[in-house]
């Protein structure tokens, strides 16, 4: 390893890759890269670190669904201006087909799209459509080798090499501390750690007094269903997106991440399991499986939503070992689900390894109330999705870190110390975490010039 660097980019996700895809397309080669992780071939799905950490960061197995709207996914249109947000995010896209996204996309608007939009409306739900171009879970991984071979010879990428500090002199970013101490200077700081990074970023922006607001907590269940009653949804919108203000709570609510013909899995974030989603692009399953998220955000004293929310999914983990799967009916029943049950439901959990039990020793009456209320009226719309044979599973959880606070081009106050990504509390997804990327290397070039 070298002791200097032009530009040093913190973590290996999609909003560092673009960064470093942009700096070298531009003529820019001293470049070094800090991942925590593993590189992308030896990296397995697995449970913990494993599945968040490495080349592609979460990226890597996820679903791969690049959502091609620019107001979802992420806060980016309040720090940049639309046009300018559309011709990133038609650059990231071609990027990404550069490097083997399929062509086609899902979720074109169709007349249809206007009917469940309206049908939406009428059921008390806020329809977002959206186009998607989705890649699968089993096309990230050569997608993201093809990249790799790109930057091999151009960028020096350090893998299981955690940065521990960020050095900073006079306001000005100086370079970082890498593991076993080793100090690397340079003049610019691309960071993008992502969720799984959160704790350790939090940390870093107090260090350096970096303010920051703290960011919605996002918790709810993973909704199970057969594909058959989804299908409506799926068909038009691929990824339906909805939007519902609780009748008790007036609590913000949504589905997230809907997997059609998918399967449930596990996602470990240090030591707490929670449940996420995914689909393949060929192979598929009798069900459909999405999100119902309910956000929640903090006033004075308390700034933790991060700890609240890991706080909630340590009790499901607690009671259930892991994961807690419980039909819908059972617990409006106020029943706990068994293994007898659960065999006995038409919907068969793609999750055998969830543990039956009851969620509503888990959650708190205000999101499960919620979830309920949402669930009645997306049945408005999908007759059948609130059917006692539905699963439900717990808990997902989605915090973002605090949201920072940042110049247009995602600068701290730190002179040429960026943050970016999902790390940075402005993105959630693939392909604005990608874009936030493109946006600092951008300032980066015109600095250079
Ligand atoms: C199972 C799953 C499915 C998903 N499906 C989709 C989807 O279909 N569509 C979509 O748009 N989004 C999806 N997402 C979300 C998407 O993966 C993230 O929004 C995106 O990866 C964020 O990119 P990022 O670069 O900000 O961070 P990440 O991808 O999280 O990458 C951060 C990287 O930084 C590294 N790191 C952290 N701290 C340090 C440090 N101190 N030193 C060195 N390295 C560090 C980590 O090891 C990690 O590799 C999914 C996520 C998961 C977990």
């Amino acid at each position: 390893m070298r002791d200097k660097y032009q530009v040093v980019i913190i973590g290996s996700g999609p909003s560092a890759i673009f960064a470093a895809l942009t700096l070298m397309r531009n003529g820019v080669k001293d470049i070094a890269i800090f991942e925590k992780g593993k590189d992308i071939q030896e990296r397995k799905r697995g449970r913990g670190m494993e599945l968040l950490c490495g080349w592609g960061g979460a990226g890597a197995f996820s679903d791969g669904k690049l959502t091609l709207s620019p107001l979802v996914g992420g806060f980016l249109s309040e720090f940049v201006p639309q046009a300018e947000l559309m011709d990133l995010l038609k650059k990231a896209d071609d990027l990404y087909i550069s490097f083997g996204a399929p062509k086609e996309v899902q979720g074109q608007c169709s007349d249809q799209t206007e009917i469940l939009y309206q049908e939406a409306k009428q059921a008390g739900l806020e329809f977002i459509p959206m186009e998607i171009r989705h890649l699968g879970t089993e096309n990230c991984a050569p997608l993201l080798k093809k990249i790799r071979e790109t930057l091999r010879g151009n960028v020096d990428i350090f893998f299981e090499t955690p940065v521990k500090e960020i050095l900073v002199e006079e306001g000005k970013v100086k370079g970082v501390l890498s593991r076993n101490k080793s100090r690397v200077e340079t003049r610019y700081v691309i960071c993008g750690p992502g969720r799984v990074g959160a704790e350790w970023i939090k940390n870093e922006v107090e260090r350096l007094g970096i303010p920051s607001v703290p960011s919605p907590v996002d918790i709810g269940l993973r909704v199970e269903a057969p594909a058959s009653i989804l299908l409506k949804l799926t068909q038009i919108a691929y990824e339906a997106k909805f939007i519902y203000y609780s009748k008790t709570f007036d609590d913000r609510v949504r589905t997230f991440c809907m997997n059609p013909f998918g399967e449930v899995v596990t996602e470990t974030i240090e030591d707490i399991i929670t449940v996420n989603g995914h689909s393949y692009a060929k192979s598929k399953t009798e069900n459909t499986n999405f999100a119902i998220l309910v956000s929640s955000t903090f006033t004075e004293p308390f700034r933790d939503p991060i700890g609240y929310g890991k706080y909630i999914a340590r009790l499901a983990n607690l009671l259930g070992n892991g994961v807690i799967i419980q039909r819908l009916g059972d617990l409006l029943d106020g029943r706990r689900s068994t293994p007898d049950r659960i065999n006995r439901c038409i919907t068969q959990p793609t999750l055998p390894s969830a543990t039956p039990g009851d969620l509503s020793f888990v959650l708190p009456y205000r999101h499960l109330k919620s979830i309920i209320e949402m669930l009645e009226a997306l049945d408005r719309i999908t007759p059948g999705i609130f059917s006692r044979h539905t699963l439900l599973y717990g808990v997902e959880v989605k915090f973002y870190t605090n949201r920072l606070k940042l110049s247009p081009s995602l600068e701290t106050k730190i002179k040429n110390l960026f943050l970016v990504g999902d790390g940075a509390g402005i993105t959630r997804g693939l392909m604005q975490a990608s874009i936030s990327g493109m946006i600092a290397a951008n300032e980066i070039l015109k600095r250079m010039d």
